[in-house]
């Protein structure tokens, strides 16, 4: 028999209310023992899955708390075992002495993630449901939480069980002929078989192609701003964070150091960084926001290279350009609304292989574009609906979005081995060939949903959780 667990379900600090769950086969003998219900005919046994008003009392009959108690019975509920929720006053004395009591009569301090580990070992949830209620949680943006929750509905896992259902399909094709072979029919079988298998693999490369703009769903995508002092770094900021946390100002050099702020551009959660300058300094302060600005650089996934229209290109802008990545490269030239001092062929020069736009920051319509070219750059329309293969087949408009690193892994193992299969196909290598490469691409997917289950992948997923959840 599994323990029962019981945990402070909400977030720690003061609230209206707090909850404290309780999971397992002692939950309402649990109950039973601390909670006195204000009315002796609303017994929580009596009255499954309603909200029962009276109190928790410790051993001694002190009052713990005034509360709301439910009990649910198996199997309908979070974790599919018994379950009971004390809605307690959301102070820290009331929930963790009601919790001490709790423990007190049986159960065990629940670990991160324990509630939610039940449901899939109980067969609620699958492995790729279980990992979206963390999406959910943590998500940022609504788009976000949108594809977090297809996920929680079991649309991802859909997807990968089509996927395994047709890879099935081929290995019975293949074990078909293994067990009665027929020469004639050979060659027309490596050619069925490489088809088919290239329809897969597609699919599955599609779900892989997604990624980058699943993990900026979930992480935010990172954006630098670089420039020289003045140029209007924070001017951007500021515009786009519609507030004034940076600081606008006409002295170089006094955005010292990096400044982070998580805005949400069109439902992409964007991380962005205003850095210092990178100039040559003296001033020892001023160095350390310089180094900081290089290191934004080089994690950003999109760089905004600001310069001043009413000034000229530097050598301070040459170093620029050349120490950043251009393909993650957009460059503004800024102020437009002022007489510029640099030509349009001095601009084509410059920017000859780069992505720039000629821009007004104290403008909004300007600061539209640059939100439209940040959306493009996280990947944006595919959250706005492209059909993915597998998609198009059954008539449905969205595609799945992969947004965890661990299903991109296995996605990605998967592929090569059904590339391996391929090569194998259009080799015309023996059949019990290409059946061990489909074989491990099959087992490949399968740890995406946990139908292949390995312990260590589970503990790993779940010890990523909050307490109580
Ligand atoms: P930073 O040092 O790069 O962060 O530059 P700031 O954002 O502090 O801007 C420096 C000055 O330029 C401020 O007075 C801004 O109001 C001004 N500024 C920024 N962008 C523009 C623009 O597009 N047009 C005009 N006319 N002034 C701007």
């Amino acid at each position: 028999m599994e323990s029962t667990i019981a945990a402070i379900a909400t977030s720690p600090g003061e609230s209206g209310i707090g909850i404290i769950r309780i999971s397992g086969e002692e939950s309402l003998n649990i109950l039973n023992k601390i909670f006195y219900p204000a009315s002796k005919n609303l017994a929580p046994k009596d009255n499954h899955r309603q909200l029962i008003y009276g109190h928790i009392k410790d051993e001694f009959g002190h009052i713990i708390d005034e509360v709301l108690a439910v009990y649910f019975p198996a199997p309908k509920t979070y974790t599919a075992e018994d379950v009971v929720e004390i809605d307690c006053h959301g102070g820290i004395v009331p929930l963790s002495n009601t919790l001490s009591l709790v423990l007190r009569c049986g159960a065990n301090l629940a670990e991160p993630g324990e509630f939610t580990k039940r449901a899939f070992l109980n067969g609620r949830l699958d492995l790729t449901q279980a990992e979206a209620v963390i999406d959910v949680i943590n998500s940022k943006t609504n788009s976000s939480f949108d594809v977090a929750m297809e996920q929680l509905r079991g649309r991802f896992s859909k997807e990968i069980n089509e996927i395994r259902k047709e890879i099935t399909d081929v290995l019975v094709d293949i074990a078909v002929n293994i067990d009665y072979p027929d020469e004639d029919i050979e060659l027309i079988l490596y050619d069925k078989l490489e088809k088919e298998l290239r329809s897969i693999k597609k699919k599955v490369d599609y779900l892989i192609d997604s990624s980058d703009t699943g993990r900026i769903l979930r992480e935010g995508l990172n954006v630098a701003i670089i420039g020289r002092p003045n140029v209007g770094k924070s001017s951007l900021m500021n515009a786009m964070l519609r507030e004034s946390r940076a600081i606008v100002t006409e002295i170089p050099g006094t955005t010292r150091d990096t400044i982070e702020e998580l805005i949400n551009v069109r439902g992409i959660p964007v991380n962005l960084i205003d850095t210092a300058g990178i100039r040559s300094t003296d001033d020892v302060i001023e160095q350390i926001g310089i180094d900081k600005s290089k290191k934004s650089l080089e994690s950003a996934d999109l760089v905004i290279f600001m310069i001043d229209l009413t000034s000229e290109i530097s050598t301070e802008d040459y170093d620029i350009l050349n120490q950043v990545d251009k393909s993650k490269l957009l460059i503004l030239f800024n102020k437009a609304d002022k007489t510029a001092r640099i030509s349009e062929a001095d601009i084509a020069s410059f920017a000859r292989e780069v992505h720039y736009m000629i821009t007004s920051v104290n403008d909004s319509k300007s600061v539209d574009e640059i939100e439209n070219a940040i959306f493009e750059k996280a990947g944006g329309n595919l959250l706005l609906g492209k059909e993915s293969e597998t998609d198009k087949l059954a008539g449905s408009q969205k595609s799945n979005i992969v947004t965890n690193a661990r299903h991109k892994n296995m996605l990605e193992r998967a592929a090569t081995s059904l590339g391996e299969a391929i090569n194998a196909a259009s080799g015309g290598m023996p059949l019990e060939f290409l059946e061990i490469d489909i074989r491990n691409a099959y087992e490949e997917l399968g740890f995406i949903t946990g139908d292949s289950v390995q312990d260590d992948v589970i503990d790993e997923v779940f010890s990523r959780f909050c307490l109580g959840k």
